[in-house]
């Protein structure tokens, strides 16, 4: 898509910080990061919302990305937390569907 900043990453326009790719997952730091590690793990497929979502084989790609970023980004032992905003309610705000992995410290629950 021609106005999607994820999708501008993905066709090279824009250049991230990519910490991971395959052929249909692309994952890279997160410009604001909310800890210490704060990684955007997408499929390169445009896919506005996780209410999109019908590919299975491409959900778990992008689920195993995140758990084995996390393993080299050091945090599985400490854990860590994997989160998919959804629109409105959600506080979803780019609409290329993201996984987020943040660690690295302490994370509250619940959200806010
Ligand atoms: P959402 O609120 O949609 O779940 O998360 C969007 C995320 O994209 C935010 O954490 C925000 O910091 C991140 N983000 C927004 N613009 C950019 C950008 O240009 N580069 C990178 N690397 N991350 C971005
Ligand atoms: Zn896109």
């Amino acid at each position: 898509m021609a106005d999607c900043l994820f999708c501008k990453m993905i066709s090279g326009e824009i250049q991230p910080d990519v910490v991971y790719e395959t052929d249909r997952v692309l994952a890279f730091r997160d410009i604001n990061p909310q800890a210490p590690v704060h990684v955007l793990v997408i499929p390169k497929q445009h896919i506005p919302t996780i209410n999109a979502m019908t590919d299975q084989a491409l959900a778990g790609e992008l689920l195993l990305a995140a758990r084995g970023i996390a393993e080299s980004e050091g945090l599985a032992e400490g854990g860590y937390r994997v989160v998919i905003n959804c629109n409105g309610d959600g506080g979803q705000e780019v609409f290329h569907l993201h996984l987020h992995l943040i660690g690295g410290r302490r994370l509250t629950w619940p959200p806010g």
